[in-house]
């Protein structure tokens, strides 16, 4: 059967999950778990602010350590930089033997920054798409389809253990795919480095400023480069490559496939095999762990930057002026900014 017919939540029935975290994808999965009628609490330092949200949603709030003792299943819902720390602290002393720890993210395992107990399942279910649609997908009666993988079943029912997980959260509603650690981390990494959050934030901010440096007025090269990149993405996600072609006109078309390649060509896929063979040897993660446990240094001022380069100066004062445009729906109170962004991309 494929799993995702396979998919039920039978094997959670009556079992215990602990969420720790509540941001973004603790959040969701939480509520998600919740709805599909699970025993769910979770585990959260105290005092910080998505406590609160926790118990607006009415869940029932414990220490990380409280929560791992008393669950079946654990979630770790929290930063990807955190996670070892807090596996060593709270988790290993207290998960119960043949117990199940789950992953929404494959690196701190892939990597070696975890090395999970023996007796414990070591389970991993990846939605593609960040917390707010895998919650908003889930109340449509749908789903954000998930990879999942099994990397120790010490229980004999990771299998079923994983895929009730993925079913409770609403990943079996649409599709459900298998894979390894290492190929969810180190494709998810790829893409958010290289075509999503890098490569194409990057491509804009050149096309923006390509124009600018030209003449042109920075009102129209942020509508050009910017607003109308999700007109573009909308038909990829709805059709692929031939919805686009079917939308845009002939002479777009014909630019695309002349000019195109000539933007993105064979030194773009040179860096793209450097950028993966740099994630496939662990120096990617070694240079990010270094980083944050330097206080982010660089992160911070690269960041910086990127917030005040003038696409976004532009980008703010005209999108004050759309209407239409509502502000995003806050999915849970984020803490004072920690140093750290998940890498989760939403995917
Ligand atoms: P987030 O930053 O949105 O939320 C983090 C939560 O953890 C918050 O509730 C915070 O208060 C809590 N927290 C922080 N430090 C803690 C600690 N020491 N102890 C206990 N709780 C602590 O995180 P996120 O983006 O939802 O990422 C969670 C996991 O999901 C990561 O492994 C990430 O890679 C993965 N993931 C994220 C996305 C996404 O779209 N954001 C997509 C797929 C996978
Ligand atoms: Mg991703």
């Amino acid at each position: 059967m494929n799993p995702t017919q396979e998919a039920n939540i039978d094997a959670l029935k009556s079992r215990r999950i602990g969420v720790l975290g509540y941001g973004s994808q603790g959040r969701a999965h939480a509520l998600n778990l919740r709805d599909s009628g699970l025993d769910v609490r979770i585990g959260l330092r105290p005092g910080g602010v998505t406590t609160a949200q926790a118990r607006a949603d009415g869940f029932a709030v414990a220490t990380p350590a409280e929560v791992v003792s008393s669950s079946d299943l654990v979630a770790v819902l929290t930063p990807d930089m955190v996670q070892p720390q807090l596996y060593r602290e709270a988790i290993a002393p207290h998960l119960r033997r043949h117990g199940a720890l789950l992953f929404a993210h494959g690196l701190n395992v892939h990597y070696g920054m975890i090395e999970p107990r023996t007796d414990i399942d070591v389970i991993l279910v990846a939605p593609k798409g960040p917390g707010a649609l895998v919650r908003r997908e889930f109340e449509h009666g749908a789903g954000v389809p998930c990879l999942f993988a099994v990397q120790q079943d010490a229980s004999g029912h990771a299998r079923q253990r994983v895929l009730a997980y993925a079913a409770g959260i609403g990943g079996a509603r649409t599709q459900l795919i298998e894979t390894s650690f290492r190929e969810e981390t180190e494709t998810d990494l790829f893409g958010e480095q290289a075509v999503l959050c890098g490569g194409a934030t990057e491509l804009v901010v050149q096309g923006f400023e390509t124009l600018v440096e030209a003449g042109y007025q920075p009102e129209v090269a942020y509508y050009e480069c910017m607003h109308e990149l999700k007109l573009i993405v909308d038909l990829l996600y709805e059709g692929g490559l031939a919805q686009m072609h079917k939308y845009v006109s002939e002479t777009a078309q014909y630019g695309d496939l002349t000019r195109g390649p000539r933007v993105i060509n064979s030194e773009t896929r040179a860096r793209m095999r450097e950028v993966l063979a740099e994630i496939q040897d662990g120096r990617f993660a070694r240079e990010w762990v270094a980083e944050y446990a330097a206080g982010n240094p660089r992160y911070r001022a690269l960041k910086q930057r990127d917030l005040e380069h003038p696409i976004e100066k532009v980008g703010a004062a005209l999108r004050a002026q759309m209407g239409w445009l509502q502000a995003p729906k806050p999915v849970a109170k984020r803490a004072p900014r920690s140093p750290i962004k998940s890498t989760g991309t939403g995917g």
